[in-house]
């Protein structure tokens, strides 16, 4: 049995190749991001010239000038400002900037289209930069909001890690029960009508079943609501009613939003458990005294109220964007723990780092509306062992911008990558 020198060759070529191949192998789930500046939102600290190393879909490694292991993928981010993925707490991933005109989209469209819209819109809001999204709800779209989550969370459709809540608990006469019709039309509702407690623990049992990640209270009405000469908001729940809701989320480990412009309402809701209070923008000392007591969270949704069209300008929109951006920078002093939030939907799906520029604009430093977007809002959704801070062991949800954030806060809508759970998502050119 004689060898060629012509087969040794190919059986050592061979065999170097699979070592050679052997080797990267090994660390092909190993990503190396070199980052031009890294900002730690936790502590403020800016880390020139900082490697990240990712593992799969975690931190493994984070500093300046850590040695990039062999056969690791590398990401050159040297150009960028590198922060962690992004979280937004008040969003609307089935709805769209049309559904706010003319008549609701539970009349106008299907499920299955909304839901198209909604691939659509998760893709642009993840592109934005934001990683982490708690939808508070669909808005009629049914369930439909827990299919997204899954399909993303199923690599099916690419979209932001989504906390849902499905329909959401209100009043008949209350906000998102459809006004304006013939008593004897039968619709959808974009929420589900519970007007007793037993109501609504029935309804937070039912959207549990199906898929609830949060339970969201609507605690009071919505503009047409609101007196124009008080600009008393209507309150739709009893503080008894509001912990029966929390107790009943309890149960199942889910929190509760409530969505509160102020008034009873908004105390109801806050002396009741819920863990965040959204709007809030008529809310009175008392409640803002009540947010801080109780450690209760406050998403302000700022942008979204300012009138954009000549008939949204009215007299009392403005007087309410003015008491926005008092209570705003009441609760900053107070030291409310401010989270982010946008409503987006109800604008351009991503576009929300406009809410930033308002944080900003009213007061708010730089590096705490970051907060309000990362370690603030990792803690509302209890989350924080996970996201929130670019460190080890957390999972690898990394964005880069063009430019400081923390000198100019418009850098955060300029976004050149997004990374979530490892897997990038937007690059660079
Ligand atoms: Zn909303």
């Amino acid at each position: 049995m004689h060898k060629s020198p012509i087969s040794s060759i190919l059986a050592i070529s061979l065999l170097l190749s699979v070592f050679c191949l052997k080797a990267p192998a090994q660390n092909a789930s190993l990503t190396a991001i070199r980052c031009g500046r890294l900002i730690n939102p936790m502590d403020g600290s800016v880390i020139q010239n900082a490697v990240i190393i990712v593992n799969g879909e975690r931190i493994e490694q984070v500093g300046a000038g850590l040695a990039i292991p062999a056969g690791a993928r590398v990401i050159d981010l040297s150009g960028y400002t590198v922060l962690p993925g992004l979280i937004d707490c008040h969003t609307h991933v089935m709805l769209q900037p049309e559904d706010e005109r003319g008549a609701p989209p539970v009349i106008t469209k299907s499920q299955a289209f909304r839901t198209v819209q909604g691939v659509a819109a998760a893709k642009r809001d993840l592109e934005a930069g934001f990683t982490t999204m708690r939808d508070l709800d669909s808005e009629g779209a049914g369930f439909a909001d827990v299919a997204l989550r899954d399909g993303i969370n199923q690599g099916i459709v690419p979209g932001p890690r989504l906390l849902v809540s499905t329909y959401a608990l209100t009043i008949t006469g209350g906000h998102m029960n459809n006004a304006g019709l013939n008593p004897d039309i039968q619709v959808p509702e974009p929420a589900a009508l519970t007007d007793s407690r037993d109501a609504m623990i029935a309804e937070i049992r039912r959207q549990v079943k199906y898929g609830a990640d949060w339970i969201k209270l609507y605690a009071t009405g919505t503009l047409r609501h609101v007196d124009p000469v008080t600009l008393e908001p209507l309150g739709q729940v009893s503080v008894d009613e509001v912990r029966a809701v929390v107790e009943e989320a309890k149960r199942w480990r889910r929190d509760v939003a409530a969505h509160a412009y102020g008034g009873d309402g908004a105390k109801n809701a806050i002396r009741g458990g819920a863990r965040s209070i959204e709007h809030g923008m008529l809310m009175d000392d008392e409640a803002i005294k009540l947010l801080v007591e109780r450690g209760v969270f406050w998403c302000p949704t700022l942008s979204v109220y300012i009138p954009e069209t000549r008939e949204d300008d009215t007299d009392m929109r403005r007087r309410i964007v003015v008491r926005h951006r008092e209570v705003f920078q009441k609760a900053m002093k107070a030291g409310v723990k401010i989270v982010f939030g946008t409503d987006v939907g109800a604008f351009e799906h991503g576009t929300s780092a406009r809410e930033f520029y308002k944080m900003v604009e009213y007061g708010m430093k730089p590096l705490d509306a970051l907060r309000a977007a990362t370690t603030t809002t990792s803690q509302l959704l209890r989350m924080e062992k996970q996201i929130g801070t670019i460190e080890r062991g957390k999972l690898a949800d990394i964005i880069a911008v063009e430019g400081n954030p923390l000198e100019d806060i418009h850098a955060l809508g300029k976004v050149a990558f997004v990374m979530k759970a490892g897997q990038v998502y937007k690059a660079s050119k």
